[in-house]
């Protein structure tokens, strides 16, 4: 019997799942799992929708559908916690499994504390992830960098340090470092990301460590709650997942990888938030003189809450109606407001209309508010 904080190998047992799978397919085979199984109502996972840019968020409560969810999406650039409360009501009245990037986990418990999302309703299904790339800018770097035609590109992955695409004419891979030195890749939140492993959920899956015979064929699955722990059992016993302990070698690989990856994410905060010291105030002022008041960066944040999205509806002493930009105070009043709990998701920023790098300015100010009350935290981002 596995148990919390044992690491596997697993792969699913369905052959059109394994046709469409990432790797193991284990992620897709547990979830179908536990719908069929009552474990869970209902499903909520990312399917693709028309192209390979369009990550379409997708509620299943049929177990047939579910192979349809197979697979990474890496321009998939949406959050889910918000989806959880604004579709779904805060998961109240139904159980719901739910495919998480560590962005869509630390949204769910900050909507969670928050009273917004009920998380024992929640089974949480982990995908490591390394970062996404936002849609529009992939199809740009796609033309303009790997000189194809996005939309002949019916497959995308990053594998050992490179954006590889497959398309029309072949395939075509570009390493990461080189296309984000030259302004594309990964979203400049994602850079920042330092939670690559979701060990807040239930289970952690991904494909670093996975080694030998095994490779590219199973899902490596870290067990990090006794929920996670028991559907794997059970999903096992039944022979919906195939299982074996992890390599022993590939543990230490996964291990490597990620500690690479964070210092990588080091490396893009000191140099982000190193840009901004000395000016950020001015900084913001030049940026969000842009805004045009659409707000959805408030609409789109997991942390801002409805109320403060009430309070910025209506003319204020911040936004007065019919006054084009905002006042900055409207600005600074949202940084204040999420300072303590900005996750660095990326939403407002991407969903800016007018591309003001809001993310950046919250997260700078979050990393700060953390390096001033847990200076373990967040110290070494802000070394020279
Ligand atoms: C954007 C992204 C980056 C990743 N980076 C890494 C990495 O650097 N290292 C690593 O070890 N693993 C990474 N993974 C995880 C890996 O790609 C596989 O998802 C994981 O190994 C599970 O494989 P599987 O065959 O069991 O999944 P499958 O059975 O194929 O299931 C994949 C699941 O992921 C969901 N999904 C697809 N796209 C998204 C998205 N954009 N956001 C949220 N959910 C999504 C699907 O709905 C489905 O439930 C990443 C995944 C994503 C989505």
């Amino acid at each position: 019997m596995a148990a919390k904080g044992e690491m596997l190998y697993a792969w699913t047992t369905d052959t059109a799942i394994a046709a469409k799978a990432e790797c193991g397919g284990a992620v897709t085979a547990l979830l179908k799992y536990a719908l069929e199984n009552k474990m869970v109502d209902a499903v909520l996972a990312i399917k693709k929708g028309q192209d390979v840019y369009d990550a379409v968020p997708t509620y299943i409560t049929d177990p047939k559908e579910l192979k349809d969810t197979a697979g990474s999406l890496h321009c998939g650039t949406i959050l889910l916690s918000k989806v959880i409360t604004k579709y779904l009501k805060g998961a109240k009245n139904k159980k719901i499994a739910i495919t998480v990037k560590g962005c869509d986990l630390m949204g769910i418990y900050e909507l969670a504390k928050r009273k917004e999302i009920n998380l024992d309703n929640l089974l949480l299904i982990g995908v490591n992830c390394g970062g996404t790339v936002a849609p529009v800018k992939a199809r740009k770097m796609i033309r303009d960098v790997f000189k194809v035609d996005p939309d002949t590109v019916h497959k995308e992955e990053i594998d050992k340090g490179q954006f590889i695409i497959e398309y029309e004419g072949g395939h075509k891979g570009i390493k990461i470092d080189e296309l984000e030195d030259n302004g594309h890749g990964r979203r400049t939140n994602c850079r920042r990301c330092l939670y690559k492993v979701p060990r807040q959920a239930d289970l952690a899956c991904g494909n670093w460590g996975v080694i030998g015979e095994k490779a590219g064929k199973a899902t490596f699955v870290e067990i990090c709650s006794d929920k996670g722990a028991d559907l794997i059992n059970k999903a096992a016993k039944s022979v919906a997942i195939g299982t074996c302990p992890a390599e022993p070698k590939g543990i230490e690989m996964r291990g490597k990888v990620e500690s690479a990856m964070l210092k990588l994410g080091e490396k893009w905060r000191k140099r982000d938030f190193t840009a901004l010291k000395n000016n950020l105030w001015s900084i913001i002022g030049n940026e969000t003189s842009r805004c045009i008041k659409c707000y959805s960066c408030i609409e789109n944040c997991p942390v801002c809450s409805s109320a403060a999205v009430k309070a910025n509806g209506k003319s204020s002493l911040m936004v007065d109606n019919g006054v084009l930009p905002p006042n900055p105070m409207f600005h600074m009043r949202r940084f204040a407001h999420i300072s303590d709990s900005c996750i660095n998701c990326g939403q407002c920023e991407e969903l800016c209309a007018m591309d003001i790098p809001l993310a950046l300015f919250s997260h700078a100010i979050r990393s700060e508010v953390d390096v001033a009350f847990e200076p373990k935290l967040g110290a070494s981002a802000y070394k020279n």
